[in-house]
């Protein structure tokens, strides 16, 4: 079982296609849905995790591509460096899939890996450079 981290691009003419619940149901993966932003006749994109057996998520990457979606993989992630960070929470005000967020009782960052989307957004936020891209 391995898991990947996903961005899927739907033309217009296939939002309304239940790609998600396929992969579930046909190929036998696991779906963690990070970011959706899909309107009925507007492009849309998606980020999801999958998770499964190397041959089923072959074959359901390939099912995407199939519907006429493209899909892009994640191959950066996100490094946090804790020891640098004085966890002032500038990168929340930035962060939109709640990856980073504030623990509002010791005012200190959390950083949750598994919801983080690789935008980046984080990187540039931090006035120490604390947040980096690794490839
Ligand atoms: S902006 Fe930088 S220093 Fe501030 S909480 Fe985020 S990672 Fe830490
Ligand atoms: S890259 Fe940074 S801002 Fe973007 S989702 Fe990940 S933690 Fe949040």
């Amino acid at each position: 079982m391995k898991t990947i981290k996903v961005s899927l691009y739907y033309p217009a003419n296939t939002v309304a296609k239940p790609i998600t619940y396929k992969l579930v149901k046909d190929y036998d993966l696991q779906i963690n849905i990070l970011h959706a932003d899909i309107s009925l006749n507007k492009v849309g994109k998606l980020v999801i995790d999958i998770t499964g057996t190397e041959w089923n998520i072959e074959a359901g990457l390939k099912f995407i591509e199939d519907q006429g979606i493209k899909y892009k993989l994640f191959t950066k992630t996100i490094i946090w460096q804790e020891d640098s960070c004085v966890h002032c929470g500038a990168c929340t005000a930035v962060c939109p899939s709640g990856a980073l967020s504030m623990d509002k009782k010791e005012w200190t960052l959390t950083f949750d890996k598994e919801k983080c989307m690789v935008c980046e957004l984080c990187v540039k936020a931090c006035p120490l450079n604390v947040m980096c891209v690794s490839i």
